[in-house]
């Protein structure tokens, strides 16, 4: 059974789709996707050896080999141009996802694409900014918990596609969507997500509270130290602090 993780990417597969999956490790979600029908046919790529080998065997063991491919590369190498409709990326840090989607749209393996779905563990601001400057268009973001742990999941289309009914505004300054609440600016639409930012929620709320708390014992210890920068980088803290505050 999928991870409600994993489980929250699957159910944003498009039908129909040929997906890939991105350092796919027991490529679980390929293997899913195809068994729901979600995808006609699937790739899996990895770069690392054991989980190349983990994403063979469930292969294996499914008897999915029609339909899931596994392929042994970095990033989106593994794909030929227009090959995949649906690109999965997940479990990996945002700024390593920002990186294979950079190298992927040089090599012109975006080209065709027309869903991307993320799910960073860490950095998702990092991916939202790499969206919003090569012409992606966020169209939702999800948050979860599982384990302990809080996860974001984005989706995200070319943005010349369907830019009316989403496009306007996503990342401009602008109050929330009641027009009565704080200006937010464009680093914590990256930072928080402009479709969280929105829809709240119990997780959301869980998950900055902590970070509020984290931010203060950094400003801290920085208080305590004698460093000349420390000031600064007090104040920097302090307004970060009050802007992610405020919108909670
Ligand atoms: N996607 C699965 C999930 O969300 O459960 C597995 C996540 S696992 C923590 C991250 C996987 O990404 C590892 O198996 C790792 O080998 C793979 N990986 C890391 N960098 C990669 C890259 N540049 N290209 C392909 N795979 C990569």
């Amino acid at each position: 059974k999928l991870s409600r993780r994993l489980a929250q990417l699957l159910e944003q597969i498009p039908t129909g789709s040929v997906l890939a999956d991105i350092g796919s490790d027991h490529a679980l979600l390929p293997a899913a996707a195809v068994q729901e029908g979600r995808a006609v046919r699937a790739i899996a790529g990895e770069v690392n050896p054991g989980p190349y080998e983990a994403a063979r065997r469930t292969v294996a063991e499914t008897g999915l080999g029609a339909a899931v491919e596994v392929r042994r590369g970095d990033g989106l190498d593994v794909v030929e141009a227009g090959e995949a409709d649906c690109i999965t990326i997940a479990g990996m840090g945002g700024g390593l996802i920002a990186s294979i989607l950079e190298r992927g749209a040089a090599a012109g393996k975006l080209n065709g694409v027309k869903q991307l779905l993320l799910q960073p563990n860490v950095g998702e601001d990092i991916v939202r900014r790499w969206l919003d400057r090569n012409g992606w268009l966020l169209t939702g973001e999800r948050i979860l918990e599982e384990d302990g742990k809080i996860y974001e999941v984005l989706a995200a289309i070319p943005s010349a596609a369907e830019a009316a009914p989403y496009g306007a505004g996503l990342y401009a300054d602008s109050t929330l969507a009641d027009g009565n609440g704080p200006i937010i600016d464009r680093e914590i639409k990256y930072l928080m997500g402009p479709w969280l930012l929105r829809s709240g929620g119990e997780i959301f709320e869980a998950k900055w509270r902590s970070e509020i708390d984290k931010l203060k014992k950094i400003r801290e210890s920085l208080s305590r130290s004698e460093q000349g920068a420390a000031e600064e980088k007090s104040a920097e803290l302090e307004a970060r602090i009050r802007k992610i505050a405020e919108v909670l």
